[in-house]
């Protein structure tokens, strides 16, 4: 055994607060786990190579914290889809449909199962569309249908949602936090177990109990702490001398029962395991109303958020904090991928040491780091200067040791801390000063934004009649009733993966490669004016992804070869990296749309991805606020807007997919972020003329509390997914009038099943009822780049022959 199995001694001795860290991502540098869990579902992994890929990724993760000098190194943070299945498994609150009996323990397969489902065949398959939405595939029928899974507060990670009945029991029913303690032990590594902390989990969790539909999950509070006792017990017993429990729920509009919640499992467990140091961990925003209650918990330390708390909280817990506690400070950004600018940092630190002394702080990154990618030593292509910017997960973990070691220097610092100390100095000095992030001419194009940028020259009702005619004038669109459109991507088929792939790789010329998406464009083209459809797409051959696209087109974005994090399961994505003012080169897409309107005398809508969608995909720079980055994109989709309408496009979608997951954690928030999220999306838009018809689409229909904001973007037609809610999600819409157009998708596309014509009728029938028949379009929920040819072919003609019915019924 070596160095840090005396951690908490060996700082003392040194006088020196403790580093921590409160997870690592486990996706490994070259995303092993995925490979491997993919194999061990597609049946060519066995379950023992399965487990063998995990146990090294865990020692790599291990060595490497340990190298960076970190004192408490987590464990239990590793998983093979979700920390939070992880303790639904734990606690064993495996939902009743996968068959499986309290007193036994859970299994990796029934781990697997709950959050993929089991099909007929027995098989589990992959859920989720890669269409950017996210949702389940629940349209073949598995046997055992998945627990949802949903976004793990404001990150781009989605957990398993743990499901509730009034009757449900909990037992310790699996080994996996103890297993990995005693795994690392034996390498020489005293971890601290990190648990999903039991409020949080019933807090994230949701009631799925068809007898007891209103139960209130937190009455379960009682039944499940006695097993957290036992947890805490048997690591106490196996050599553990801290635990983290993670409650980021404190970042999160809580109720006094949710409150008195924390204080109370918190009075038991610290009672039942005295012998053990609870470090409790908040992250992603400040306490607010919530702080009183997490300073008066009994437990050792509290983590705290320093990078998104905001700093007169954080003085006021530094004063406030009681004796017997100590403050972890999560000073280092694990949301995002730039270097901590340590001269910032410092003074802050100094004084938070002064007043707590060395025993009664310690530093950490602000939460987890798997949401940033794992190391920066691969990353090959990246210039100097960038790369000398950018910490992944790795580098990370060093500056929280340099932080500290900076800080608990007595005298002048050595040699290194110094070198340390100005290397990160020159790259925080050169991010400031870099003519590639800082450009005049886009900041003073920020400044020139006059209030009326923001509006269409004319209300809605004027756009109508230029766009659709009315009043015995004719409109530039010439639609019928019902009119039928798609969300824009037609299916990526293997060839045209492989085309781009050979493409990128220099294998395929630029001219060749263009011919190859021009004939699949005109086909796209043609097989939609065979089918009938109105208003065309061009399909969106040319693009890979709707972020990157653009991403890869407008100065001030970087991309990465390795920059991955995990999304959810083995879904990885690889986020752009924004990090200086955007500005437009060269228009974007007016090439291709102008290339597809060519082939048809049907209006071909131009596509677009929005500049909150843009934002909210990205890792974003942290020098500036995200309202004027967002800014900044929506000048350069404006003016592609206005060259796509010069081109002759006349109309042009612009997708938000990603607006209602930009919402803040926080109610009171949400104005502020609302506002300037729906001016983004209306400067990127409002420049066209009246009889320019300006679409959105949105991958989901819940907007029963933005539906406000919705209506202000003000897009004369917004597509939206309602087909599997049965026309239900309509209701906010209908609620508040909604006046302009509006597409309730009538297709599942994240089904593979063709929609047979009557449910499709059926569903704008009912459609209809509430919303004014000449405000309804006819389309799918979402893009169709997932789908086959051998279902989009016979759903759309479907779709058009719905659209004919139940026009002949006017
Ligand atoms: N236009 C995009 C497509 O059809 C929209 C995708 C999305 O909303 N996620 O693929
Ligand atoms: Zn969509």
């Amino acid at each position: 055994m070596t160095t840090n199995s005396n951690s908490t001694a060996a700082a003392a001795a040194s006088a020196r607060p403790l580093t921590h860290n409160l997870g690592y991502p486990r996706i490994g540098e070259k995303r092993e786990l995925k490979k491997a869990t993919e194999a061990y579902w597609a049946g060519k992994l066995s379950r023992a190579e399965l487990e063998q890929v995990g146990a090294e990724l865990r020692r790599q993760n291990w060595e490497t914290q340990r190298r960076a000098g970190i004192d408490l190194i987590p464990s239990g943070d590793f998983t093979f889809y979700d920390q939070v299945l992880d303790t639904t498994c734990l606690v064993g609150n495996v939902p009743p449909r996968f068959g499986w009996k309290l007193g036994g323990q859970v299994d990796l397969d029934t781990r697997f199962a709950i959050a993929r489902g089991v099909r007929r065949s027995g098989s589990a398959d992959e859920k989720g569309s890669e269409c950017g939405c996210k949702n389940d595939e629940k349209g073949s029928s598995p046997a055992t249908y998945a627990s949802e899974m949903t976004k793990w507060f404001d990150t781009n990670y989605h957990y398993i949602v743990p499901e509730f009945r009034a009757d449900t029991q909990f037992a310790l029913s699996a080994t996996k936090i103890f297993d990995e303690f005693s795994e690392a032990l034996a390498l020489g590594i005293r971890t601290k177990p990190v648990l999903t902390g039991p409020v949080s989990y019933l807090k994230l969790g949701k009631v799925q109990d068809s007898k007891n539909p209103g139960f209130n999950r937190f009455e379960l509070l009682e039944r499940l702490l006695p097993v957290y006792v036992q947890v805490l017990q048997k690591l106490a017993a196996l050599g553990a001398e801290w635990v983290q429990l993670d409650e980021p729920i404190g970042a999160l509009d809580l109720n006094d029962e949710e409150r008195r919640a924390l204080s109370t499992a918190y009075a038991t467990l610290a009672a039942a395991a005295p012998q053990l140091k609870l470090l409790v961990a908040t992250y992603f925003g400040p306490l607010r109303e919530n702080l009183a209650t997490y300073l008066a918990l009994p437990v050792a330390a509290l983590h705290i958020d320093a990078t998104r708390g905001d700093s007169e909280e954080i003085t006021r817990i530094v004063n406030e904090l009681p004796a017997d506690k100590a403050l972890s400070l999560g000073l280092v950004d694990g949301r995002n991928i730039w270097k901590s600018d340590f001269a910032a940092q410092l003074p802050r630190l100094q004084d938070a040491l002064a007043k707590l002394g060395t025993g009664r702080l310690l530093f950490a990154p602000s939460c987890s780091l798997q949401h940033v990618p794992v190391t920066l030593r691969n990353e090959q292509k990246l210039d100097a200067e960038f790369k000398g910017w950018l910490a992944y997960a790795e580098e990370k973990l060093s500056e929280v040791a340099t932080l500290r070691d900076a800080l608990a220097a007595t005298g002048a610092p050595s040699p290194e801390i110094a070198a340390a100390l100005a290397a990160n100095a020159a790259a925080a000095e050169s991010r400031r000063k870099s003519p590639r992030i800082h450009r005049p001419e886009v900041k003073a194009r920020v400044a020139k934004i006059a209030p009326s940028d923001f509006d269409r020259s004319s209300p809605y009702p004027a756009r109508r009649i230029a766009q659709r005619g009315g009043s015995g004038a004719a409109g530039r669109l010439d639609l019928p009733d019902f009119p039928t459109t798609s969300i824009g991507s037609f299916p990526q088929t293997p060839e045209i993966r492989a085309a781009r792939l050979k493409h990128k790789r220099g294998e395929l010329s630029t001219a060749e490669y263009e011919k190859f998406i021009e004939a699949e464009t005109v086909a796209c083209v043609r097989f939609q004016e065979e089918v009938g459809i109105d208003m065309l797409v061009h399909g969106e051959y040319e693009r890979n992804d709707m972020v990157e696209y653009f991403g890869e087109q407008l100065d001030g974005f970087a991309f990465t070869e390795h920059g991955w994090v995990q999304s959810y399961g083995s879904r990885y994505v690889k986020p752009p990296i924004i990090f200086g003012d955007v500005a437009r080169p060269k228009p974007m897409t007016v090439r291709w749309s102008s290339f597809a309107q060519s082939l048809t005398k049907r209006p071909m809508k131009g596509m677009l991805t929005g500049p909150v969608t843009v934002l909210q995909w990205s890792f974003v720079r942290d020098d500036q606020p995200r309202r004027d980055t967002t800014f900044e994109i929506a000048i350069a989709l404006r003016d592609e807007v206005l060259d796509l309408e010069a081109a002759g496009i006349a109309a042009i979608q612009i997708d938000e997919p990603a607006f209602r997951e930009g919402l803040p954690l926080r109610r009171a928030d949400w104005a502020y972020y609302l506002d300037w999220a729906v001016n983004a999306f209306r400067l990127s838009a409002a420049g066209v003329r009246d009889d320019t018809q300006i679409h959105t689409h949105m991958c989901y229909s819940e907007f029963n509390d933005i539906i406000d904001s919705i209506a202000a973007m003000d897009a004369d037609v917004i597509t939206i997914e309602t087909s599997r809610s049965n026309m239900e999600l309509l209701g906010a819409f209908v609620d508040f009038k909604y006046p302009n157009e509006i597409g309730p998708g009538v297709y599942d596309i994240h089904s593979p099943r063709i929609p047979p014509v009557e449910e499709m009728v059926a569903l704008m029938h009912k459609a209809a009822q509430v919303i004014p028949l000449e405000n309804l379009w006819v389309n799918p929920d979402c893009g169709l780049k997932t789908r086959g040819w051998a279902e989009v072919r016979p759903a759309l003609a479907n779709m058009v022959e719905a659209a004919r019915q139940i026009r002949a019924e006017l």
